[in-house]
């Protein structure tokens, strides 16, 4: 909700498309005029599909890299998430790049069988199982800026490393942006950290609050999806015309930009408070942000992966949620979760959960 709660044009345009109907079974104007939007913003996506959810655009974009691959196999990394879909639920096994196990019981193994995992931020392991299975692996998944295991940012190279792979082995680069697309910019995180994917998936803000998924790349790529390709995908509520009605409205405020430095500014405010406030009692705190995501966590930073995560004090995060949301402040639950600032909250929210974060971290000296 990166506009906060019932913004009044987003509002309106809703009202206004419910006047016309919620389902057509095929395209809309509006579905086409949101796709285009998405393409003029993020230009490794020269033509994309519209899907209900996160989960089901990685799931088709996933099927999608296997069909143009021919090839199966496809590397995760651990704290990485890309949705409910069986393959994607994952455990990391015990060694530095894995094969997956299942994550969640009613998945088969047979399904997590292709399943590759290696730990976030660890080129050497992408290395090894490249060399090892290169030829037989179709895609390497993964986001950007991590914001599955609070917010983890790629280490210098990191993303140019699994690019250089990529193209060495034939694999395709999915770049999972359902939480980074529009959120970290306008352009998603490629366009942060100019790394170029061949696959990209979308939700949430092109969604601008109802279900929303999305996943596109180049022309050739996409030509592979049916109707136009062999790939089957299709989805009787996709480009709702509600959610795109939602969603072109959230793009179209966003695209002049002065939200982002608005949400700049109110993040930077807020990471540097919760960090003025842990130093007052020495209590350790990392902070690591991208826009107006942030990771917190109770530890020495930086934080690179997932271990590093599980490392820190997520006991101490839990009390001190608790404490917040007894004051009436509602952070995310946990150090696996990213904090997101909205354009809705200004100087007195900011205030507000500051005031609350002192007497939540008073309680811990
Ligand atoms: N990919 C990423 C990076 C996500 O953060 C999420 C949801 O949080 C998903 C995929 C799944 O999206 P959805 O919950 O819309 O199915």
């Amino acid at each position: 909700m990166i506009l906060g709660h019932r913004p009044p044009a987003v509002e309106e345009a809703l009202r206004r498309a419910l006047e016309i109907g919620t389902v057509f079974g095929a395209p809309s104007r509006s579905e086409v005029e949101l796709a285009e939007r998405i393409r003029d913003a993020v230009p490794t996506v020269e033509m994309v599909r519209l899907v209900n959810s996160g989960t089901e655009a990685t799931m088709s974009a996933l099927r999608l890299a296997r069909g143009v691959t021919g090839r199966n196999r496809f590397l995760k990394f651990d704290g990485c998430y890309h949705g409910h879909g069986d393959s994607f639920l994952v455990a990391a096994g015990s060694g530095a790049a894995t094969l997956g196990v299942p994550s969640s019981p009613g998945v088969p193994e047979a399904v997590t069988a292709d399943t590759l995992t290696a730990p976030f931020n660890d080129l050497a392991a992408v290395e090894g199982l490249f060399a090892e299975k290169g030829h037989e692996i179709a895609a390497v998944f993964v986001e950007p800026v991590a914001g599955n295991m609070g917010l983890v940012p790629p280490v210098e190279r990191f993303l140019e490393g699994l690019r250089r792979l990529c193209d060495e082995h034939g694999a395709l680069l999915v770049f999972d942006e359902v939480m980074t697309g529009f959120r970290v910019s306008f352009g998603g995180a490629q366009e942060l950290l100019e790394v170029e994917p061949d696959l990209t998936t979308l939700g949430k803000v092109i969604g601008g609050g109802l279900p929303i998924g999305a996943y596109g790349g180049s022309r050739d790529l996409m030509s592979e999806v049916a109707p136009a390709g062999p790939v089957y995908q299709a989805g009787t509520l996709s480009g709702n015309p509600l959610a795109v009605a939602a969603g072109r409205t959230t793009l179209e405020i966003l695209a002049d930009g002065e939200v982002y430095s608005g949400l700049e500014t109110t993040a930077g405010r807020l990471a540097d408070g919760l960090l003025e406030i842990a130093e007052e009692f020495e209590i350790p705190l990392t902070i690591q942000r991208r826009g107006s995501m942030l990771g917190i966590f109770f530890a020495e930073g930086p934080i690179r992966n997932k271990e590093e995560v599980d490392a820190s004090d997520r006991e101490r995060f839990a009390r001190v949620f608790h404490r917040l949301l007894d004051q009436g402040v509602h952070p995310p639950p946990s150090a696996y979760e990213t904090w997101f600032v909205s354009a809705a909250h200004g100087e007195e929210e900011i205030g507000r959960t500051l005031e609350a974060w002192r007497s939540a971290l008073a309680k811990e000296t």
